[in-house]
C-alpha cells in the first residue's frame, strides 16, 4: 500500500552553486539555511568529479562509485525530507561525459561542483520523516 500526503507549493528559490563545492553538502545547506523541510530539487550544470552510489538490493549496501574526470549534469533530481531531526537531501544524478555517455546514481558526497544551476522547490505540508525500513534496509518516509 502506498502512503502519500497532500502538499502545498512554497516560493520557489533558484541560484548557483559554488564552484569547487561539494553538491550535496550544498544543497543541504541551502535546506538549512532557509529552512526547507519538505520539497524538491532540481538541477544542471558540471562537475569536477563525481561520487555516485548504487544500492545492492541483496546485501542491502550502497556500494560507491567515483568518477574522477569533469561530467556534465545532464539531471539532477532530488527531495527534502527530515532525517535525523535535520532537513535531509536526497538526490539521484545523471551525468555525461565528453562522448555522451551517461553515469546514473545516487548522489554522494564527494561530488565536486565545476558549475551548478539549481531550483528549490519547497512544499509546505507535513513533515515527511525518514524512518529505518527493516523490508528494504533503507531509511524511508514514514507517514504518520
Ligand atoms: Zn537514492
Amino acid at each position: 500500500m502506498a502512503t502519500l500526503q497532500k502538499v502545498k507549493a512554497g516560493d520557489l528559490l533558484v541560484g548557483r552553486l559554488s564552484h569547487g563545492a561539494d553538491l550535496l553538502e550544498e544543497l543541504t545547506e541551502i535546506c538549512l539555511e532557509r529552512n526547507v523541510r519538505l520539497g524538491r530539487i532540481e538541477a544542471i550544470g558540471a562537475v569536477q568529479e563525481a561520487r555516485l552510489a548504487f544500492y545492492d538490493q541483496q546485501k542491502k549496501e550502497y556500494r560507491f562509485l567515483e568518477i574522477k574526470k569533469p561530467l556534465e549534469i545532464a539531471k539532477l533530481v532530488g527531495n527534502v525530507s527530515i532525517k535525523d531531526g535535520r532537513p535531509f537531501v536526497h538526490a539521484h544524478i545523471t551525468l555525461a561525459d565528453e562522448r555522451g555517455n551517461a553515469h546514473g546514481g545516487h548522489l554522494a558526497k564527494g561530488t565536486v561542483i565545476f558549475a551548478c544551476e539549481f531550483i528549490l522547490h519547497p512544499l509546505e505540508g507535513s513533515d515527511l520523516v525518514r524512518q529505518y525500513d527493516p523490508e528494504t534496509g533503507l531509511p524511508l518516509w514514514g507517514m504518520e
